[in-house]
């Protein structure tokens, strides 16, 4: 028998996830955001589950040829768009389409040899500083994308630093409606958090993320409890090992855990290396045969100990959830200071993955 950890993708709670953004935006377009590997859940594993879904958004241009080399042939943006002029080769042969963020990309557009024009997002900056221009520079680099033979169709793309709440989006849309003056131009604007509870930024096209695997762009599960969002990824194991702690044993690396009096201590399949994060403190939540539990002591490379005081009845072979439908990815990544992106993302390649 192999180890007993394993993760498991639900293809009907994304279905569900899907509809559900699409609820939330019913008038507009929908790109399903699919980077980094769907967000740990595997783009080869899920694309096909998003059947529904208007066009796929990434980064890597590895996983935009991936997902036209499978048989996709629904419109693809490269959020980010290309890192090298020699990548609009590919652009081209692929039939992607492109953020445009900094000038160099427009002067490599118009210098290209294309078979056919590229369409174009056209990155402004609305207040997040990271890529895009500001919306005093936007209407040059529009104008001057738009006079070129490679261009096709052009979309003013923004995103929010701060979605998660109403005053965030106020001064960014004003930057953009500012940027937009006088262009008559489709905007795509929203992430999970837009999409969900500021219709006002919806218009064109709509490009949510974590909430098609089920988790709460705010990083509080209470926060889309409500809204019919269901976990796509369950992290489970077993129990592999029991300790009886006397009064002042210590457990684990580091002896950061000291049981206070008697006490039956769990051992889990699961450990940093299989993306769990070594700084989860003692407390963590996590699901042991039913029951809410937590971690005590340090996260191992391969072990994690939990406390078996509340579940008296477990023993080896035990059902451990280390993250899914009962312990949410939110909660477990709030004890720590984090986001479930985050943990979704670092599951590790040696974890076995089960599509059901
Ligand atoms: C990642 C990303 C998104 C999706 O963000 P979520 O918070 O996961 O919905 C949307 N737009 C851009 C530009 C992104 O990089």
């Amino acid at each position: 028998m192999s180890r007993p950890i394993v993760a498991t993708i639900n293809r009907a709670a994304l279905r569900q996830n899907l509809a559900v953004a699409r609820q939330a935006a019913p008038h507009s377009r929908l790109w399903s955001v699919v980077k980094a590997n769907a967000y740990g859940h595997g783009i080869e594993r899920v694309w096909k589950s998003l059947a529904e879904t208007d066009g796929f958004a990434l980064l890597d241009l590895e996983e935009a040829i991936l997902l036209r080399d499978r048989g996709c042939r629904k419109p693809i943006l490269l959020l980010e768009g290309f890192f090298h002029p020699n990548d609009i080769e590919l652009l081209d042969r692929y039939r992607l389409t492109t953020s445009v963020h900094s000038n160099w990309q427009i002067k490599a557009l118009a210098e290209a040899k294309l078979s056919a024009p590229l369409d174009i997002y056209l990155k402004m900056n609305s207040g997040m500083n990271r890529l895009g221009f500001q919306s005093e520079q936007f209407h040059n680099a529009w104008q001057k994308l738009r006079s070129l033979v490679n261009v096709g169709e052009m979309t003013l793309m923004a995103h929010f630093a701060e979605a998660e709440s109403a005053e965030g989006i106020v001064e960014p849309m004003q930057r953009i409606n500012q940027a937009a003056q006088g262009l008559d131009c489709a905007r795509s604007l929203a992430n999970s958090a837009a999409t969900l509870w500021h219709p006002q930024t919806h218009h064109n096209w709509v490009r949510p993320g974590i909430i098609l695997y089920g988790a709460s762009p705010s990083g509080q599960w209470q926060d889309i409890a409500s809204s019919g969002l269901q976990p796509v990824m369950s992290l489970n194991t077993e129990i592999i090992g029991i300790q009886q702690l006397a009064a002042g044993a210590a457990v684990g690396y580091g002896a950061r855990y000291r049981a206070a009096g008697e006490q039956r201590i769990g051992v889990v399949a699961c450990g940093y290396a299989d993306g769990y994060p070594r700084h989860a403190p003692t407390g963590t939540p996590i699901l042991v045969d039913g029951t809410l539990t937590r971690t005590v002591g340090a996260i191992s490379m391969d072990m994690i100990t939990v406390d078996l005081t509340p579940c008296p009845q477990a023993g080896i072979g035990s059902k451990v959830e280390l993250w899914g439908n009962n312990v949410k990815i939110d909660d477990v990544a709030a004890s720590f200071g984090t986001v479930g992106y985050e943990l979704m993302c670092a599951l590790a390649r040696r974890v076995p993955v089960v599509v059901e």
